[in-house]
Formats: structure tokens, sequence, C-alpha cells
């Protein structure tokens, strides 16, 4: 059986700019950690102010911080406008190349652009 591109398109592209957005979600936790020489694997993610794990609300790309209105549900430390920041460009930098490049190779090269962003802002943390 053939597959239809052009019907699964549309699927696969908000595929790709999901993974693009949760690629965004790892950058900012490498960002945060990779600097200080902790292991990006675990503990899983938490506030640094008050040591609560970040449940599934917490971790929705972008939409996370709007519904916290910026701030950590349990102590209200403040989040940084750098992390909705970088997931936002990071969808957008997938969803930028499908449309420019349709469907192959706008998935590789929005995969390759979100890389880059992510080398780019981990050690934009290290050298800080
Ligand atoms: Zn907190």
């Amino acid at each position: 059986m053939e597959i239809d591109l052009t019907v699964l398109a549309p699927f696969l592209s908000s595929y790709f700019v999901l993974v693009a957005l949760m690629a965004g979600s790892f950058i900012n936790l490498a960002a945060d950690r990779v600097p200080r020489g902790e292991s990006v694997m675990r503990p899983r993610s938490h506030c640094r102010a008050c040591g609560r794990q970040l449940n599934v609300i917490d971790l929705l790309p972008v939409v996370g911080y709007a519904l916290r209105g910026a701030r950590c549900a349990t102590c209200k430390a403040p989040i940084g406008l750098a992390a909705p920041l970088v997931e936002a460009t990071s969808g957008g930098t997938m969803l930028g190349a499908l449309v420019w490049l349709g469907l192959w190779p706008g998935a590789l090269v929005g995969l390759a652009l979100v890389v880059l962003l992510g080398a780019g802002v981990i050690a934009a943390g290290i050298r800080d």
C-alpha cells in the first residue's frame, strides 16, 4: 500500500512541530544543568526554588508557562521568560522550515536548526 503524503502532511507537520517544542523544553533543561555540571537525565524537572517536581502542566511548552502565570505553582518563584521563548523559537523554527521547504526536506532542515539553536543556547549558558 502506498502512503499518500498529502493526506498525512498536516499530521506529520504537527508532529514535527510538537517534537520541536519538546526539544525546546529539553534545551532549557540542558542549558540550566549542563553549565552546572549536572545530569540532564535525572532528577526529573523540578523548581529550583522549592524543589517541587514539575507535572505535566508545568512541562507543556509555552502553554504551561502561560497557564502558571510565569510563576511556580507552589512557591510563586518567577520563571524566566527565556524558557518559553526558547520553546517558541524552537517550535517556530520547525514550523517555518516546514512551510518554507515542505515536509521534506523541511523536517530535516527544521531539526538541524533546532539542534543548532540548542547548541547555541547551551553554549551561551556555559559562557556566563
Ligand atoms: Zn517552586
